[in-house]
C-alpha cells in the first residue's frame, strides 16, 4: 500500500521504518525535516511538506504530539488526499481531541480509525506495540496487516472512532500513576536516609514486583534515564485523562495528584527528559 505517514519523531520513526519493511511504499514528513531524512536510508520517500507527503496516499497515518498537532498537520494534507481513504490516528489525543478529528476526517471524506498504541520507544523499535483500535470494520480490516507491522497485538476495541482513546487513557493511566509511585517509593526511600536500591531488592520477583520499577528506578536513582517518553508528553496524558474523568463524573484523585508532580517536573525543566525523572518533584529538592 501506499503509506503517507506524518510525524516521525520518537515513536513514528521506527513505525514508519516497520512499514516500509513490511513492504509497503512510505512517503513520511515530519516538521523538523532531520528527524525524517535518516528513514530515506530504509526505502522511505521524505516529503518536503504534508500536503505534497499525502498526494495519492492510500492511507494517511498521524503520529504527531497532541490534538491540535494533528489538526494543523491534517489541514495541510487532508484537501491532498482522495476521498474514502483510511487515516490511521495513532496519537494520543484524548476524547475532545478525537471528536475534533473525527469532524476533520468528515470534512474531507476521509476514514477515520482511532488506533493509538500501547508501548514506548523499546517495542515501537521491535515492532512490539500494542495496537488499541476503534473504527469501522472494512477500514480495520485493510489496516490489519499495517497494525501487525508495527505491533505484537491487535486490540479492537469498536467499530466507531473513540473507544481506541478511551482505552489509551486508562492505559496511561496505569502507566503515569506507577511511574510516579515508584519515583515517590525511591524519593521517600532516600529522604529517610536508605539506600533506594533496597526498595528495588526487595521486590524483585515477589507479587510486589513490576517490571516498571525495574526498567526506570535505577535511572531514577541515578538521576538520568534515556527519554524513550518525554515527560512533557506525560503531562499531556494526565491532562487527558482527567478530561475524561471529568466528563464521565469520575473522582480520580491519584491521578490529579500525579498530573501536579509532572507539572512540578516540567516547570524545573525536566519536560524534554524522559518521565521517569518525575522523580525530582518527590526529592526535597527539585535538583535530581
Ligand atoms: P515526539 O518524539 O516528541 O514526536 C512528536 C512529533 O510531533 C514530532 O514529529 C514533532 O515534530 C511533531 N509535532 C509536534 N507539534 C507539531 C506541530 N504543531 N506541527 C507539526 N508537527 C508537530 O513524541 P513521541 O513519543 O513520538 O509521541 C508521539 C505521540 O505518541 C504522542 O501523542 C504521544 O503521547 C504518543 N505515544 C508516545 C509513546 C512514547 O512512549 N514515546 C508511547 C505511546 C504513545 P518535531 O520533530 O518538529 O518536533
Amino acid at each position: 500500500m501506499r503509506i503517507t505517514f506524518l510525524g516521525t519523531g520518537i515513536m513514528g520513526a521506527p513505525m514508519a521504518r516497520h512499514l516500509a519493511e513490511a513492504g509497503h511504499a512510505v512517503t513520511a514528513w515530519n516538521r523538523s525535516p532531520e528527524k525524517a531524512r535518516p528513514l530515506a536510508e530504509h526505502g522511505i520517500s521524505v516529503a518536503e511538506d504534508p500536503a505534497a507527503a499525502a498526494a495519492g496516499a492510500e492511507v494517511i497515518v498521524t503520529m504527531l504530539t497532541d490534538g491540535e498537532a494533528v489538526e494543523d498537520v491534517m489541514a495541510e494534507a487532508a484537501p491532498a488526499v482522495p476521498d474514502g481513504t483510511p487515516w490511521w490516528q495513532a496519537s494520543t489525543v484524548g476524547i475532545s481531541g478525537t471528536e475534533g478529528l473525527v469532524a476533520l476526517a468528515e470534512e474531507h471524506g476521509l476514514r477515520y480509525v482511532d488506533a493509538p498504541v500501547l508501548g514506548t520507544k523499546g517495542p515501537a523499535e521491535a515492532g512490539e506495540l500494542v495496537v488499541l483500535a476503534a473504527g469501522e470494520p472494512a477500514a480495520l480490516e485493510l489496516l490489519a496487516p499495517l497494525f501487525d507491522a508495527v505491533g505484537s497485538k491487535t486490540m479492537v476495541l469498536g467499530d466507531e472512532p473513540g473507544a481506541g482513546t478511551r482505552f489509551k487513557l486508562v492505559m496511561n493511566h496505569w502507566v503515569l500513576t506507577v511511574t510516579d509511585a515508584v519515583a515517590q517509593t525511591i524519593a521517600f526511600a532516600e529522604g529517610v536516609d536508605l539506600d533506594p536500591q533496597l526498595f528495588l531488592d526487595a521486590i524483585e520477583g515477589g507479587v510486589l514486583d513490576i517490571g516498571y520499577a525495574h526498567l526506570k528506578g535505577p535511572g531514577m536513582i541515578a538521576g538520568e534515564l534515556p527519554v524513550a517518553f518525554p515527560l512533557k508528553h506525560a503531562l499531556k496524558d494526565a491532562e487527558l485523562i482527567l478530561e475524561a474523568a471529568d466528563r464521565h463524573a469520575l473522582d480520580l484523585g491519584l491521578v490529579a495528584g500525579t498530573r501536579d508532580r509532572y507539572a512540578e517536573a516540567a516547570d524545573a525543566g525536566h519536560g524534554d527528559e524522559d518521565m521517569g525523572m518525575v522523580v525530582a518533584a518527590s526529592r526535597p529538592t527539585s535538583a535530581p
